[in-house]
């Protein structure tokens, strides 16, 4: 298999996912699952069976099969099914709730007496959904909003935070009942923006996304800033630069909510993955826009995407902030701290997969 070819044809898949274009290109090979990884085409998703996904069981998935099949039916782009689905997790945890907060009620928690219809009406799962998209088309560019915006400017709720806590659940709970095996087999359905994936150096390692380097390794502000900072857009698919275990996946306990910007004052990495490489390497990845697409414990491939870059924790904007350690497992207890830290564009340069804007050419013999 010549890899190039194969890393091509994905990013062709991924472009014409993201556009919503008509999908000619037919590509059969597995790819790592996640965002921007096409692993089974599908133009016109067929209804899946109603099934758990996660801790979400089939009384819960069942309406979320409903909220799906209905925004199908009206045409709203499947990005609106996962902000229904999404909103819907956090209103009512996807039951059709008899009551609520004052007089709210059903999947949605809309309420008869701000004009959402009646208590009969609201209390159908069809009519509530309906009713959820109705007011989500009339949101100026709600396809392109952030998950938590988009939802919050439908809901007015009192928790606007919460909704983006629940996009890669919804995500998941959308693709099993709309029959598809990613979210990213649904045009349009993640915000996720692909950039061609940059080759994997024959040392197996690659660049965990395109961008120039910025603020650098080395001392900054009477601290070690011990890493580099990778300036993109929101969205923008971080991949594992080698193959490896994850050994952390999640919120740092010091940012606390990790689902908000975050700003010069605010402490902590944010959302962040460590991963865990042959020879005892670890790299570290901050400030991700929301939960990472892996868990503790997973396996990854080099080039697999791992989440999202954001502006969570210690940040003032969108960037990835990029870690590089050795000698980072010396017990066969992995710590990634300052103290093995390495600068991460020699460690980078060395192992052929510089960090930068170009991809490099690749041999492929
Ligand atoms: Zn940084």
């Amino acid at each position: 298999m010549n890899g190039q070819r194969l890393g091509l044809g994905v990013a062709v898949v991924a472009a014409l996912l993201l556009c919503g274009l008509p999908l000619v290109v037919v590509v059969t090979d597995e790819g790592p699952a996640g965002a921007c990884a096409a692993t089974a085409p599908s133009t016109s998703p067929r209804a899946g069976k109603v099934r758990p996904v996660g801790r979400w069981n089939t009384e819960q998935t069942g309406h979320a099969a409903t909220i799906v099949a209905v925004g199908r039916d009206r045409g709203v782009p499947a990005r609106g099914w996962v902000i229904a689905v999404a909103t819907a997790m956090v209103e009512s945890g996807l039951r059709n709730l008899p009551g609520g907060d004052r007089d709210s009620l059903g999947l949605f928690q809309q309420r008869p007496s701000q004009g959402w219809g009646s208590r009969a009406q609201i209390l159908d799962p069809v009519y509530a959904s309906t009713r959820f998209y109705e007011k989500l088309e009339r949101v100026d560019g709600w396809e392109r909003l952030p998950l938590t915006v988009a939802a919050q400017t439908v809901q007015v709720s009192a928790y606007p935070d919460r909704y983006g806590e629940f996009e890669h659940d919804a995500e998941q709970v959308v693709a099993a009942v709309a029959g598809v095996t990613t979210i990213t087999n649904l045009p349009g359905a993640s915000l996720a923006r692909c950039d061609s994936p940059a080759s994997i150096a024959a040392s197996g390692w690659t660049q965990p996304l395109q961008a120039e380097v910025g603020s650098g390794y080395g001392p900054r502000a009477g601290r070690l800033h011990a890493g580099v900072d990778l300036s993109v857009p929101r969205n923008t698919v971080i991949r594992a630069a080698s193959a490896g275990r994850v050994v952390w996946a999640g919120c740092d306990p010091s940012t606390g909510n990790c689902d908000i910007d975050g700003s010069p004052t605010t402490s902590g990495c944010g959302w962040y993955v460590d991963l865990i490489h042959a020879g005892g390497y670890g790299t570290r990845y901050c400030h991700l826009i929301r939960r990472p697409d892996v868990a503790d414990g997973d396996t990854v491939q080099a080039g697999q995407p791992i989440g999202l870059v954001g502006t969570s924790g210690h940040s003032s904007g969108p960037h990835l902030h990029f870690q590089t350690h050795q000698n980072a497992c010396p017990d066969g207890d992995c710590d990634l701290g300052n103290g093995n830290s390495v600068n991460p564009v020699p460690f980078m340069a060395a192992r052929g997969a510089e960090l930068g804007e170009e991809v490099r050419p690749r041999q492929t013999t």
